[in-house]
């Protein structure tokens, strides 16, 4: 089947349709069979499919740009995989040199985009996502938008955690989030502790410590992965045991998944130089620095958080379907409480491995062909419909 979607909608709602007529305000409004909320990479993924069956459908992301949550990687990052386990369908990422900088996955995702078409309004935030008898209504900065079934599609790094520490309101040191750290150069010289254990924690702590006199705070002894262990076996580790599980069949695999830390150059050569040694947490914040388990107090110049995310749900606060764990309970990527939502990429619980590049395209695929099943009217014809 074809997309039924006028191609020159989002250009419209971007203000740069070809006829020179902008969209009244830069604000959005039509029908939609299905709204994706989000534009990074499990959006286009779904999108992908979307776009082979009849359905009308438009995805509104919150960036400047293309390329979600990696606009605000760090400015060394790289993926921990090749190209090719870094895809997502119909097009692969093109074959550099090494694993894939930052920069590289943007321009992917940019050109996926371009080569398909793919409608995207952006920046478009969606505020309120509400339920009528007819579907829902989601409220954006670009005005309202009406579909019948929403693909939730936005990612985690707009809810970064930072677990609760006594004191941590009186410190008036610099406190950051990894998801905006970008480089170590404000911290050279400086007393800082890197807090995290997992790969982020591991990464920012790697090239902080060439530079600052930095402590690595974690839970416990994080977990390293042997040096020949990349993405790819994790991948390949993944999906056999997916079809295990499929098979109903129980099959042994080493010890150290997704969450364990990949031994990247940078975390390597830290190692090398013995600064990945960790510590376990301080018992409190005082105004300027940490008191350690042992009564030490210590001044502290910065904290850098590399203490994870949580889904980006609050959109579909109105919806009541948000757990108190901040999930959404699901059968497979379909919300139990709300049956005409669905959602892509937050993690295992929407899908084994659904948070990666390569990871997302059995999920995205899967909700796809369940939504097509679901919506059994004739499609919405965007164009027909739009309010003036
Ligand atoms: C440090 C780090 C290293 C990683 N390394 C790898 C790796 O090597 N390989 C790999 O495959 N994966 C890796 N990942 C994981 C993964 O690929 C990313 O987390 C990925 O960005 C998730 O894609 P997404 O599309 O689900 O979310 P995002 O990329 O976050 O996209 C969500 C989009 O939705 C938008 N949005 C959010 N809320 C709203 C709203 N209310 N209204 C409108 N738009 C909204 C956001 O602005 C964003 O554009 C890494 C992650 C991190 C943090």
């Amino acid at each position: 089947m074809h997309l039924t979607w006028p191609p020159d909608e989002a250009a419209a709602l971007n203000g740069s349709r070809d006829d020179g007529k902008a969209a009244p305000g830069g604000s959005g409004q039509g029908r939609f069979d299905v709204v994706v909320v989000g534009g990074g990479q499990a959006a286009l993924a779904t999108a992908w499919f979307l776009r082979r069956t009849g359905l009308s459908f438009i995805l509104l992301d919150a960036e400047e740009g293309p390329g979600g949550a990696w606009r605000h990687g760090w400015d060394s990052l790289r993926l921990f995989s090749p190209a090719e386990w870094s895809s997502i369908p119909g097009w692969q990422m093109p074959q550099r040199s090494g694993y894939p900088t930052r920069d590289e996955v943007i321009d992917y995702l940019t050109e996926y985009e371009r080569r398909y078409a793919l409608p995207v309004v952006r920046p478009c935030r969606v505020d309120r996502v509400q339920a009528d008898g007819q579907g829902f209504t989601l409220h954006t900065n670009r005005g309202e938008f009406f579909a019948r079934s929403v693909i939730s599609a936005t990612g985690t790094w707009r809810s970064p955690h930072v677990p609760a520490f006594d004191g941590a309101d009186a410190y008036s040191g610099q406190q950051l989030h990894s998801a905006r750290y970008v480089n170590a150069a404000p911290f050279a010289g400086k007393r800082v502790l890197v807090i995290g254990g997992g790969n982020s924690g591991a990464q920012v702590m790697a090239e902080v410590s060439a530079v600052a006199r930095a402590t690595w705070v974690t839970l416990e002894s994080p977990m390293f992965l042997p040096d020949e262990v990349d993405g790819r076996v994790l991948f390949a580790r993944a999906t056999e045991r997916w079809r295990a599980q499929q098979e109903g069949r129980e099959i042994e695999q080493p010890v150290g998944g997704l969450g364990d830390i990949v031994m990247v150059a940078p975390v390597r050569e830290a190692r090398d130089r013995d600064a990945l040694q960790s510590v376990r947490p301080f018992q409190r914040f005082t105004t300027d620095g940490v008191v350690w388990p042992d009564g030490v107090e210590e001044p502290v110049d910065a904290v850098i958080w590399c203490t994870g995310f949580r889904p980006a749900l609050q959109h579909l606060a109105p919806l009541d379907v948000i757990d108190a764990d901040g999930r959404v309970a699901v059968e497979g990527t379909r919300s139990v409480l709300q049956p005409m939502l669905w959602l892509v990429g937050y993690g295992d619980w929407t899908g084994p491995a659904s948070a990666t590049l390569v990871g997302v395209t059995r999920t995205a695929r899967s909700t796809v062909a369940e939504l097509v099943a679901t919506l059994t009217d004739p499609p919405i014809h965007p164009a027909a419909e739009a309010k003036p």
